[in-house]
């Protein structure tokens, strides 16, 4: 069901996107838009997502909007890279409830990896503050080169 709903357009990203929540922000253009997760399931969790479209999931999502859009993750991406140097990277993307979505804006999840150190549990994370996210955002944006 939640796969097919109608886009709730006072979901929380969307309030992000329209200022009227607060995040702490690593990249914004035009196409998409990347902050810290405040619930992270290891040091330098980014979420990214589309702007300008009200996609709920990766169903939703305009095909000739969806490149460009994944582009913006790889960048980011590599920004966590160069930023953080972890030793892997795993992108998590959900769609619907069921397959363990809780908010329905499309989002992909870009989550650093260090060898020996275990990964948090999708959405059951302690939240961060804004002293432990904001430096590790700071290196982040450095990672953009
Ligand atoms: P999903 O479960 O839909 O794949 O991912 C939603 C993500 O959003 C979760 O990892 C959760 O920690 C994060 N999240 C939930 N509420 C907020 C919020 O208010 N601010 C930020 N920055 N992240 C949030």
């Amino acid at each position: 069901m939640t796969l097919h709903a109608s886009y709730d357009p006072d979901n929380i990203f969307a309030k992000i996107l329209a200022g009227s929540m607060p995040s702490i922000k690593v990249y914004e253009d035009p196409v998409a838009l990347a902050f810290m997760d405040v619930f992270p399931q290891s040091e330098g969790h980014v979420l990214v997502i589309p702007k300008q479209v009200e996609a709920r999931n990766i169903l939703d999502m305009p095909p000739d909007q969806l490149g460009p859009y994944m582009h913006r993750v790889q960048k980011v991406a590599r920004a966590v890279d160069a930023g953080l140097s972890p030793d892997g990277l795993v992108l998590t993307q959900f769609n619907g409830a069921p397959a363990g979505q809780t908010v329905f804006h499309l989002h992909f999840h870009i989550i650093p990896r260090w060898t020996g150190i275990p990964m948090g549990r999708h959405a059951e994370g302690k939240m961060a503050t804004s002293d432990q996210l904001e430096p590790l955002a700071k290196k982040i944006r450095a990672g953009f080169g």
